[in-house]
């Protein structure tokens, strides 16, 4: 975790936030590499979820709606986790979180029998004001999921759009919560990104237990075709006692992270309890009105993003590699002229390096020796390297270096770009 975590902010993936100024808990920024990391992720998401399917449509709805939506959906009064106060320090902790509470005990005070207040409800809405003047000011919610989006719009959706049950809408956006312990890097953030499809479908037990199986199946699959390996993923079924206030089933996609099994996509069957609080309903081509159940599934782009990295994590000797999938690697390659000061040598890289640009981000290195810059590209996770070097100018060939194997071989000028293509596929 570590290294990845210093990996992270010394190539440019994550930086604390406002960090000259100290910086601010559970705020992260993204930076160059890692800005195009979670825009592939997101991107494979929404063409997967969206794009080429026939039965879901995409939204983006405002950050902050109307304070009443928060009250229907159930969020005001019980989006909370019961959090328990060390007397001692004042220091809250999640009362299921029962190895953090000993963990506080043993390291700040050691040598006294700490006591802890009952666990109290804390709710996680992130408040704000609108409006000028001063007491007139509107109280509303910075969103605390992205889902309720979905359900308000669930009519708009209907009346202009063609869809019929089964259906979905997939939304990706931003949420935010005041967690009390924010922590283990970007896991757990007070803003984060959200990646969400709600499935509407006909209120049947047989239809619940079908596509819930079928989204349970299709979430998994996706992280296992970008790559994730297999061992470090598990289902995780929620026990009754801990089911949220709408679930009627819920299974957890977790990751085997260095901080142990951690959930990153949830995969939730609310029932109809959703459009039922908004007073939403569905009528179907022969007149019958009914109120949908839906089969959510909830991934954290963030959490993705941590756990794409660190499962792409490798050290080879003393070759650190990011064997990250070339479709979310931030550099589908990178082109170098062999030395910086041949001007003929530096004229051919740069076409390449145009040509190719116009389709996939690729990175541009003449700096220092060649197996210097193969090294640092192997780090951010650069499928290829081309390099252009004498033989170039004879017989119009680079060579082309794959990241994983750190073989070499020889392709035409004109190849480039389709071998690229190629590991995009
Ligand atoms: P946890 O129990 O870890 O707080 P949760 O069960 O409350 O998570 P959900 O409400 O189901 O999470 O949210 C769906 C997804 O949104 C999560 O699987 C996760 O990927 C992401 N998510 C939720 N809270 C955070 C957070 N504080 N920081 C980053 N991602 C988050």
């Amino acid at each position: 975790m570590d290294k990845v975590v210093s990996l992270a902010k010394r190539r440019g993936f994550i930086y604390p936030s406002s960090e000259i100024y100290g910086g601010i808990a559970g705020f992260w920024d993204y930076g160059p590499l890692g800005t195009e990391l979670k825009r592939n992720i997101k991107n494979e998401w929404w063409k997967s979820m969206v794009q080429r399917r026939t039965d879901v449509v995409g939204l983006d709805a405002s950050i902050i709606m109307n304070p009443q939506v928060w009250k229907a959906s159930g969020h005001v009064e019980s989006f909370s986790d019961p959090l328990v106060e060390c007397k001692l320090c004042h220091k809250r902790f999640r009362a299921d979180k029962k190895e953090e509470v000993k963990e506080h005990a043993k390291k700040e005070h050691p040598d006294v029998k700490v006591e802890w207040t009952e666990p109290r409800a804390f709710n996680l809405l992130v408040k704000t004001e609108l409006g000028v003047v001063e007491d007139k000011k509107l109280e509303a919610y910075l969103r605390g999921e992205i889902t309720q989006g979905v359900f308000v719009n669930f009519k708009n959706v209907l009346d202009s759009n063609r869809v019929k049950i089964p259906f979905g809408i997939a939304q990706i956006g931003k949420a935010f919560r005041n967690e009390i312990t924010p922590g283990n890097f970007t896991y757990r953030s007070r803003e984060f990104e959200q990646m969400e499809l709600e499935f509407f479908i006909a209120p049947d037990e047989t239809e619940g237990v079908k596509w819930f199986e079928y989204w349970k199946k299709t979430r998994l699959d996706w992280y296992l075709s970008l790559g994730m390996n297999k061992v470090h993923l598990r289902y995780r079924d929620h026990a009754d006692d801990e089911k949220a206030h709408y679930a009627k089933h819920a299974t957890d996609i977790e990751y085997h992270a260095p901080f142990g099994w951690s959930e990153f996509e949830g995969i939730h069957h609310r029932g109809d309890w959703d459009l039922t609080r908004h007073k939403l309903s569905y009528k179907n081509d022969e007149g019958k009105e009914f109120v949908p159940w839906v089969i959510e599934t909830s991934g954290g782009v963030d959490r993705s993003t941590l756990f794409f990295l660190l499962d792409a994590y490798f050290e080879d000797g003393k070759r650190v590699v990011l064997k990250l999938h070339p479709k979310l690697a931030p550099y589908k390659a990178a082109v170098f002229p062999l030395v910086a000061n041949k001007e003929e040598l530096v004229d051919v890289a740069r076409k390449i390096y145009d040509n190719v640009r116009e389709e996939y981000m690729v990175a541009w290195d003449d700096r220092g020796n060649i197996g210097k810059r193969y090294a640092s590209q192997d780090e951010i996770g650069t499928p290829s390297c081309v390099t252009v070097d004498y033989q170039t100018l004879d017989d119009q060939t680079v060579t082309i270096r794959d990241r994983d194997t750190a073989e070499q071989k020889r392709i035409p000028i004109d190849g480039v770009l389709s071998e690229i293509r190629n590991q995009q596929l």
